[in-house]
């Protein structure tokens, strides 16, 4: 039976196909042969992993306080059971060695085998005991693998859409090697780090669907209308059919949309406006070349350093940035510094922050791990002979930050001089603006810096108190809220004043909807994933700025959000 369900669209387009779910407890791994004489070492390897698991449980049963319920104590004896169970603890062993396969591998299909079983027992609560196999089995491969958590490969013949509960931004990122049509998710906010790669993987996908993944079952057909945010599950004939059509529709829009490649991006009036692009990983650059962006605005590095276990040294991020550089040929290229934290976690991250938005984050986290940082800075600065490059420092909140970066950045650059390594001496530092009190006392840091470029989607998460990760709260996320407008203004009109250039680099600059606003609050440099340029660039063709900033102005002045919708609604006309 057909039904809708409907969530926060987060990257347009329409896509049909048929939906895989990846299920929380997905078993699936990496999958790997092992020669003959590594038998041992892999079943040593699952063995030592039960070993924890079995000492981390009883640690927990150790812990309950006495006045808990007696389910608590009862399904942690479960699970030890089920740990100490052979089919655990021995059959995988013996698929290591007849099959030759790592040990997650063995692990998980021992645990599928169960699972079989288990969905034949008749009675309900026996049944059910499955879920506390996964979970057994999951907190193994979580202690094997670290956090790492493989998406399964679409099949070949056919690409479908990805169903899941949540997904992090480093499961995001295995996506660009897998051919999925869409992804959505129960969870998740609009300007989630899981949200915006939607927009670099150039897919349709919706997040905050709150049940598709207990409603949606595998195989079914589904059609993703990732503009308006919603999902139509097994759609009648009429329905697909009429979905079809405004797919081809799209995507001859966006063909259109081809033609503008190579045309000189400036207003109406022939005002030169700079679209740069944001990228993830050193491969994106493509998509910002042919998009023929004037230059890579925010290279978010710290995506090297995801899905991994061990740090990329300065070597590998040397060698990231030098191709990054190299390929653009002399654009510039803003390579963000490590903007670990929140969302984006390191796999072998032991300290759970209590709010990690608010702690141990980008700046602040560089400024802590000042190894790590000084490996990057070398990294930034080697590259810099090969092309034209400029560092971001993110989430700047006190000048201290600032000072005391901009003295590591010279203690990197001595180490240079020291070993005889070339780089360019005029490297533009820039700062992000996206605390509020960076924003409000701006000048402090534009004294000290080259460049400025804010941060709109943590700028709005700071200012108005929202989570981009949680989508309870995600109707409160608005760039047009007064606060917002304002601030946004009041950075652009200081750096002006104070002749350093400023751009905006989160998901306002490419959201088309809010071109004209931008360019009336004076902002001549756009960074946006490269899905976005064309149509930016083409909103950016039809505007006349003297028009745009006179409403702009009145939109400022305005205290009613619907006389600023009304100012909006005119602007866009
Ligand atoms: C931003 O906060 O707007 C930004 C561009 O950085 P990120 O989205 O990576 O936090
Ligand atoms: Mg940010």
């Amino acid at each position: 039976m057909s039904f809708t369900l409907h969530g926060i669209g987060v990257s347009s387009g329409i896509a049909i196909g048929r939906a895989h779910l990846l299920s929380h407890a997905e078993l699936e791994v990496a999958h790997y042969s092992i020669a003959p004489d590594a038998v041992a070492q892999e079943q040593a390897r699952l063995d030592a992993a039960i070993q924890t698991a079995r000492e981390e449980l009883t640690a927990l049963s150790d812990s309950i306080p006495i006045n808990s319920p007696p389910e608590v104590s009862g399904f942690l004896n479960l699970h030890l059971m089920i740990l100490s169970d052979t089919t655990l603890s021995q059959t995988p062993k013996d698929l290591i060695a007849s099959q030759l396969c790592n040990a997650e591998w063995a692990l998980s299909q021992q645990a599928e085998q169960l699972i079989e079983q288990f969905e034949r027992i008749e009675d309900d609560y026996l049944r059910e005991r499955q879920t506390d196999v996964v979970q057994v089995v999951e907190r193994v491969l979580k202690i094997m693998t670290g956090q790492a958590r493989a998406i399964p490969q679409a099949r070949d013949d056919e690409a479908g859409i990805l169903v899941a509960h949540d997904l992090s931004p480093a499961d995001v990122i295995v996506f660009k090697k897998h051919r999925y049509l869409s992804f959505i998710t129960d969870v998740g906010g609009l300007t989630s780090h899981t949200a915006i790669l939607a927009h670099s993987l150039n897919i349709p996908s919706i997040v905050a669907l709150h049940h598709a993944r207990q409603l949606i079952r595998e195989n079914e057909i589904l059609i993703v209308d990732g503009t308006n945010g919603v999902v139509i599950v097994d759609p009648d004939p009429a329905v697909l059919r009429e979905y079809e059509l405004r797919r081809e529709e799209w995507e001859l829009e966006r063909q259109k949309l081809g033609r503008l490649k190579t045309t000189r991006a400036a207003t109406y009036d022939g005002t030169r406006i700079e679209l740069h692009a944001n990228i993830e990983l050193p491969d994106d650059v493509h998509p910002a070349m042919d998009q023929h962006a004037a230059g890579i605005g925010l290279f978010r590095s710290e995506f090297l350093f995801l899905n991994r276990e061990e740090l990329p040294d300065e070597d590998e991020q040397f060698e990231a940035y030098r191709k990054v550089a190299a390929e653009m040929d002399g654009k510039p290229v803003t390579v963000r510094t490590l903007d670990i934290g929140a969302d984006k976690t390191l796999n072998d991250t032991t300290r759970v922050s209590p709010n990690p938005a608010l702690g141990l984050r980008a700046i602040r986290f560089c400024l802590a791990e000042p190894q790590i940082f000084h490996s990057q800075l070398r990294a930034i600065y080697r590259a810099s002979h090969y092309g034209t490059v400029r560092i971001l420092i993110p989430m700047l909140s006190t000048i201290y930050e600032l000072n005391q970066t901009l003295h590591l950045i010279d203690e990197a650059r001595a180490s240079l001089d020291r070993d005889g390594i070339p780089y360019d001496k005029g490297v533009p530092i820039g700062g992000m603006v996206e605390v509020p009190a960076a924003a409000l006392s701006l000048p402090a840091f534009a004294r000290k810096l080259d460049f400025l470029s804010i941060g709109t989607n943590d700028l709005i998460q700071y200012t108005l108190a929202i989570d981009r990760t949680d989508d309870e709260v995600a109707y409160l996320y608005d760039p047009l809220h007064p606060a917002i407008l304002n601030l946004v203004a009041q950075v652009i009109r200081t750096a002006d004043k104070m002749g350093k250039p400023v751009a905006v680099c989160g998901e306002m600059a490419g959201d088309v909807k809010l071109t004209r606003l931008l360019l009336g609050m004076g902002l001549r440099q756009f960074s946006m994933h490269p899905a976005h340029l064309l149509e930016v660039k083409q909103q950016v063709l039809k505007t006349d700025l003297a028009v745009v900033t006179g409403l702009t102005q009145r939109m400022l002045k305005a205290e009613d959000p619907d006389k600023i919708g009304t100012l909006m609604a005119k602007m866009n006309a």
